[in-house]
């Protein structure tokens, strides 16, 4: 997906600096620049980022919490969901799970 939009941004590059203050810049698709093209991949690549971010954020350790067994130790929470070391929710929690297949990625 960010590679699809690094090809367009890529493909709709400004072809010609502008000079002066009246100057149009074309996009090598013969636009004026920034073409519709271009600033729909901009847009989306700043909400990639954001789902990465965010993805990064809900980020897997170790700690404590309930399961099917009762109180004790958990190999895989959440460490910003519920309390990782009390309360742990286990990873990849649903946010996690949101925001990659967003990214259509792994959890
Ligand atoms: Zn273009
Ligand atoms: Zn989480």
């Amino acid at each position: 997906m960010t590679t699809d939009i690094a090809d367009i941004l890529v493909r709709h590059d400004r072809a010609e600096p502008a000079f002066g203050p009246n100057a149009v810049s074309i996009c090598g698709c013969g636009n004026d620049w920034p073409c519709d093209a271009y600033r729909a991949a901009t847009e989306a690549q700043r909400l990639v980022a954001a789902l990465a971010a965010i993805s990064a954020y809900h980020a897997q350790t170790s700690g404590s919490g309930y399961t099917a067994h009762g109180w004790g130790g958990m190999e895989s929470v959440c460490e910003v969901c519920g309390t990782a070391d009390e309360y742990g929710q286990e990873w990849p929690c649903h946010t996690r799970q949101l925001a990659a297949a967003a990214l259509k990625e792994k959890p």
